[in-house]
């Protein structure tokens, strides 16, 4: 296929493989969170022409794909999202966001890295094992969102919900994330530290600071809990999970009045925790800290993502042997970075495991990607495939 574009000068005479010619084309659409532009269309026309049952799930303003090829079990979903992150100051960027541009082998545009390369590898993947083997053992699917980067109210997890209703299961699912660090496929990410938001507001009296003893100053009474909080080891991790941190990300309190102590101090704070302590625990344990040292205070919690783990088995076992195959390169399991889909997705009883190109320069301004991993990661998607369904 001839590729033709604005940045045509910046990609003539490299060999489009068909990776890189879908990655073009969906790093052209300005997805930017809720929007999917017309990924998930052009994504669909491809699996539509080989073979899958295409099913597009709109909820709310978010668009979502379930696409499957065969009714039989085990199922392998590769899982993503079409939206990107905003772009930041246009005026930063080398070159146009949404014009994508090769240079010195790397390939520019937002969602170049996080994860429309990814998404594009998926699908010629897929197509090259289905043209192979036509009648492959049970099911191929994918899940597409376009609201990842967004509150991801009604991207994955409302198609999770419609699939569970209908009693559709994933066996094994693939989330095409960034995970590598420094080079293609020497990290999977095969599980993920729970999330808990925070938000404590401590009760005090407003009053003059020449005349404390008319006032309660909420700076000075939550100092001491706020101290212990910070220090306080919440457990020691285990195997697969570094230790649980607590951190505080925003202090608000005061009046902007030099001579005004203050009513109220607003904390936010946050859990990244492991699969040794539950949410309830930690709540428990605020809670406990905090009265212990007096306050008179609430919190609203938000429970933003449970921890999961996939231990060794089958997908990890396939995933491990198709990296070493394709670049030689022995993969480590890792559970650190932020949240992702697969929070949703682990809880029905599937095997989940990230495994995309490197993360380095994700939501950046000039995200980019070396554009000589396209090819591999497409290798290794596709072997996978040979692994658990051929
Ligand atoms: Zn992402």
């Amino acid at each position: 296929m001839d590729y033709i574009s604005p940045t045509q000068h910046a990609i003539s005479g490299m060999n489009h493989s068909d990776t890189l010619s879908l990655s073009l084309e969906l790093l052209q659409q300005p997805s930017v969170t809720p929007v999917d532009h017309t990924c998930q269309t052009i994504m669909a026309d491809r699996l539509a022409k080989a073979g899958f049952h295409i099913e597009p799930m709109r909820f709310g303003d978010v668009d979502n794909l379930w696409a499957r090829r065969g009714t039989e079990g085990p199922v392998f979903c590769f899982a993503g999202h079409t939206d990107v992150v905003p772009t930041g100051r246009l005026d930063a960027w080398n070159s146009d966001p949404f014009a994508p541009e090769i240079r010195d082998g790397k390939l520019y545009g937002r969602g170049s890295a996080d994860m429309k390369t990814a998404l594009a590898a998926m699908v010629v993947a897929s197509e090259r094992f289905v043209a192979k083997h036509p009648d492959h053992k049970g099911s191929i699917a994918f899940l597409i969102t376009s609201d990842e980067e967004g509150p991801a109210v009604n991207g994955t997890v409302k198609v999770i919900e419609t699939l569970e209703e209908r009693n559709e299961k994933i066996t094994w699912c693939l989330v095409g994330e960034p995970s590598s660090t420094s080079k293609l496929g020497d990290i999977v990410k095969n599980g993920r530290r729970g999330s808990l938001n925070g938000v404590l507001h401590v009760h005090g009296k407003q009053g003059h600071v020449a005349y404390p003893h008319l006032a309660r100053n909420p700076i000075h009474e939550a100092s001491a809990a706020l101290a212990e909080l910070c220090q306080t080891v919440w457990d020691n991790g285990n195997e697969y999970f570094p230790a649980t941190s607590f951190q505080i990300s925003n202090i608000h309190s005061g009046t902007g009045a030099t001579n005004v102590i203050p009513g109220t101090l607003e904390v936010i704070f946050n859990f990244r925790y492991s699969t040794e302590v539950t949410a309830e625990q930690l709540k428990q344990r605020v809670h406990e800290i905090l009265d212990k040292h007096g306050l008179q205070y609430e919190i609203d919690w938000n429970l933003s993502g449970l921890p999961f783990l996939t231990p060794v088995g089958e997908l990890v076992n396939a995933a491990q042997t198709a990296i070493l195959n394709v670049t030689g390169t022995e993969t480590e399991l890792s559970t650190s970075g932020g949240t992702s889909d697969g929070r949703f997705i682990a809880p029905t009883g599937a095997q989940v495991l990230e495994l995309g190109v490197l993360n380095a320069t994700i939501h950046q301004i000039n995200e980019h990607v070396d554009v000589h991993d396209l090819d591999p990661l497409t290798d290794i998607y596709e072997q996978i495939l040979e692994n658990l369904l051929a």
